[in-house]
């Protein structure tokens, strides 16, 4: 996508668990090009959000479009493969399985992403054409992230911050335009927080748009273009990492004034 072409916009998004309002018409939007960070308290509805985002919850009400069209009503499978790309909170990579196998799944499942079988069984059925190309892709996206030099070695045996960084390549291997990463940088060493911000930085050179949900305010502040707070399932406030650090209610929701 060109730099610019709104890529998703979520329009007064509403989830509801019985009583309890997780995201309370929430609007916000990502463009190409663009990193938005998506912070706030534990219970905010950050991950609700994410999930109205990749069809794993069904919205209440509201809408979510992505490059101008509705998702309403399609699976995450059908998400992932129109192009938009997560990755999890907690690590989930076959360790025992090469850094290239576990790229590849990417491809196949196209970002859906369950260990046990499914996959396996799945790369078993391919032809030698198929498993050919998608094994060719894995590893195009292995060089674009700075992993080309480990594709043999298996997946645990890479530092966290590699890892993680693995994920990414796993998830750039459906081709998306939208990469919805949960928490990359917990856990990271400072040296691994770089390597990935420099990674997420190379990305959004490229037109991908990113969405972020991060602890680390640090990392957050330093990286996106543009902010949106949530408290209690509520935007609270959005604008750029320099009017959020001195926003009122944000100062309030963090500091639990
Ligand atoms: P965050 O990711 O910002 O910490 P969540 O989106 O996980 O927040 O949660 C927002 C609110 O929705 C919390 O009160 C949480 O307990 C509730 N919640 C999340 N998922 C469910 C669910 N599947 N069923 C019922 N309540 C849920
Ligand atoms: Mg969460």
């Amino acid at each position: 996508p060109a730099t610019g072409e709104t890529i998703l916009e979520v329009e007064a998004a509403r989830k509801q668990f019985g009583g309890l309002v997780a995201v309370n018409d929430v609007s916000f939007s990502v463009k190409a090009g663009e990193i938005v960070g998506l912070i706030g308290p534990n219970g905010a509805g950050k991950s609700t959000t994410f999930n109205l985002v990749t069809g794993v919850l069904s919205i209440t009400s509201g809408k979510v479009n992505y490059r101008g069209r509705s998702i309403a009503g399609l699976s995450s499978r059908q998400i992932a493969s129109r192009g938009i790309a997560r990755t999890f909170q907690h690590v989930r990579l076959v360790p025992g399985m090469s850094v290239l196998e576990n790229a590849a799944m990417g491809a196949y499942r196209r970002g859906d992403f369950a260990p046990q079988g499914g996959i396996l069984a799945g790369l078993l059925r391919l032809n030698r054409g198929e498993e050919g190309k998608i094994m060719a892709e894995a590893k195009r996206q292995l060089e674009r992230v700075g992993l080309g030099d480990m594709l043999d070695r298996p997946a645990g045996s890479l530092a966290l911050g590699q890892q993680r960084i693995l994920e990414i390549a796993r998830a750039l291997c459906c081709d998306p335009a939208l990469l919805l990463l949960d928490e990359p940088a917990a856990g990271l060493r400072l040296k691994e927080k770089e390597a990935l911000s420099e990674l997420l930085a190379k990305l959004r050179g490229e037109g991908m748009a990113v969405l972020l949900v991060e602890h680390d305010m640090d990392f957050v502040m330093r990286l996106t273009d543009h902010i949106v707070v949530m408290e209690f399932g509520t935007k609270i406030a959005e604008g750029t990492p320099a009017q959020i650090q001195v926003h009122p209610a944000v100062l309030e929701a963090y500091l639990g004034g």
